[in-house]
């Protein structure tokens, strides 16, 4: 019995560590990392790793260049082969280093051959994804080296997805195959891949860039763990992208559904699916910073009021519009619901749209990564066969927060500062959380800087007004030092 219950419990106050390519990016990052796992974690956790630094970006120039122009295929080839061997003879001993060396060529050799083959589905997700492989299996093996039992693990022993624009995880099928893992190695850390997963064919699927956030948070939901943390190279959730915007500042606290509209807007600190896997458990998620552990955090709080005040501007130069115009003689409505139904059924939710009924046109919001897959998806519906186009080059800004939407000052300083900008259109969430722009420019780091700075004036100004409770300051503010800002 007491082994058993033993068992249950350690199950229970299990956590998942998630490591992102910028936290491993060189010999000193990776030893950082170790530190960190042999201070914050205890046999039994999960850990999971995106592939180190640019890796996954090395790959696929790789892949794009060995079709087109072969002696910049091999300076991608060198580059990715002499990071990786560096990292292993510089962070391991010579015997382990000599046995992940084979190893790592067993796979280059692999990969090589793959090169050879026409690029499809398959081949690029098999090659592309191999960065995951290489940090797991090293960082377990240093691990072990600091004296901690590990085991690494390739997710796609277990993950099983099929391949489309948004895979997602089958966790009926994946949560069977994960358990005998975890009970084999109930004592060790297991370190996993991030960012793959398998499917039914027993090919490599890729779970979207940056897509080891919702490996981990869909592993941590399978296992059942108690808490997650996804360390990456900035302390935690900023009101803008701190590397866009300087003054942007840190949230210690974000409503689980704020995170969520932030992760749905294809902001760059969260993958849209992070929040997907948890959103019906009590697993609590937090985001940290591996070069400062002590800096501070985001915390993801499942109950915030609704105070209709802005948290953080986000935005996205690599959007692209799906555009739909009906003839004369088509049903719109008929058609619209038609259209909505299958993004339902196939759970590709466009980040914005516009419905404009009388020039019968629908534009969906994707983006880039994305935009052509769906665009593809999308043409299989007969009716619209021959009315749908693919316009590319936009951008998205957008403020998120709860009720955002029903706060006049913000949302009126908002369409102030985006009146001479090329707007395709604006478009609000039905739950009030985002407001947001289409633009058809793609660069919007001057706008989001200027935004940054009107709208955290403007909380700060409001927030004094509420604490002093004095509608004269309140006034003051919009009359004076508001509206030099707008
Ligand atoms: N390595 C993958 C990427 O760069 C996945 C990830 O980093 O989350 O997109
Ligand atoms: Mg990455």
């Amino acid at each position: 019995m007491n082994k058993i219950k033993k068992k249950i419990i350690r199950y229970q106050n299990r956590q998942l560590h998630k490591f992102g390519g910028s936290s491993l990016s060189d010999v000193k990052c990776y030893k950082r990392v170790a530190n960190i796992i042999e201070k914050c974690s205890k046999p039994g956790d999960l850990i999971v790793v995106s592939a180190a630094g640019i890796t996954t970006n090395q790959l696929i120039n790789w892949l794009k260049f060995s079709k087109i122009n072969h002696n910049l295929a091999s300076k991608f080839q060198e580059s990715i082969r002499s990071y990786q061997e560096n990292l292993i003879i510089k962070l391991l001993s010579k015997k382990k280093a000599n046995l992940l060396k084979l190893f790592f060529l067993s796979d280059f050799t692999h990969l090589i051959k793959l090169l050879n083959k026409p690029i499809d589905n398959c081949v690029y997700s098999e090659i592309v994804g191999h960065g995951e492989i290489w940090s797991a299996r090293l960082m377990s093996a240093i691990l072990e080296e600091f004296g901690i039992s590990s085991q690494w693990l390739d997710a796609r022993l277990f993950l099983r997805a099929e391949y489309s624009s948004h895979p997602k995880i089958d966790e009926i099928a994946s949560r069977q195959l994960l358990e005998k893992y975890l009970q084999k190695y109930y004592n060790k850390r297991l370190v996993i891949t991030g960012f793959i997963a398998k499917n039914k064919k027993g090919q490599t699927v890729l779970l979207g860039r940056n897509g080891s956030d919702y490996s981990a948070t869909q592993i941590g939901a399978l296992t059942g763990v108690n808490k997650i943390t996804i360390w990456s190279d900035v302390v935690g959730i900023y009101s803008a992208d701190p590397h866009k915007v300087k003054d942007a500042y840190l949230l210690p606290l974000l409503s689980f559904d704020e995170a969520k509209e932030l992760a749905r807007l294809a902001a760059q600190v969260l993958h849209s699916r992070t929040l997907q896997p948890i959103s019906s458990t009590n697993i609590d998620l937090q985001f940290r910073c591996s070069y400062d552990p002590d800096k501070g955090s985001t915390k993801i709080a499942r109950t915030v009021e609704s105070n209709k005040d802005i948290k953080i501007i986000t935005s996205n130069d690599n959007v692209c519009l799906i555009e739909i115009i009906l003839f004369k003689h088509q049903n719109f409505l008929k058609v619209y619901k038609k259209i909505n139904l299958f993004l339902k059924k196939n759970q590709i939710f466009p980040l914005a749209e516009r419905v404009n009924l009388k020039n019968k046109l629908i534009q969906l919001c994707y983006t880039k990564e994305v935009a052509h897959g769906i665009m593809y998806e999308l043409s299989k519906i007969a009716i619209i066969k021959k009315n749908i186009s693919l316009r590319d080059c936009f951008s998205l800004v957008a403020i998120v927060g709860t009720g955002i939407c029903k706060n006049s000052l913000y949302k009126n300083c908002f369409y102030q500062h985006l009146r001479n900008q090329p707007v395709e259109f604006f478009w609000h969430s039905k739950k009030d959380i985002s407001l947001v722009a289409v633009l058809s420019t793609n660069k919007t780091l001057y706008l989001v800087r200027e935004l940054h700075k009107s709208l955290f004036l403007l909380k700060k100004y409001f927030k004094l007004t509420l604490l002093n409770k004095s509608k004269i300051n309140f006034f003051y503010l919009i009359r004076t030092k508001y509206f030099l800002y707008i």
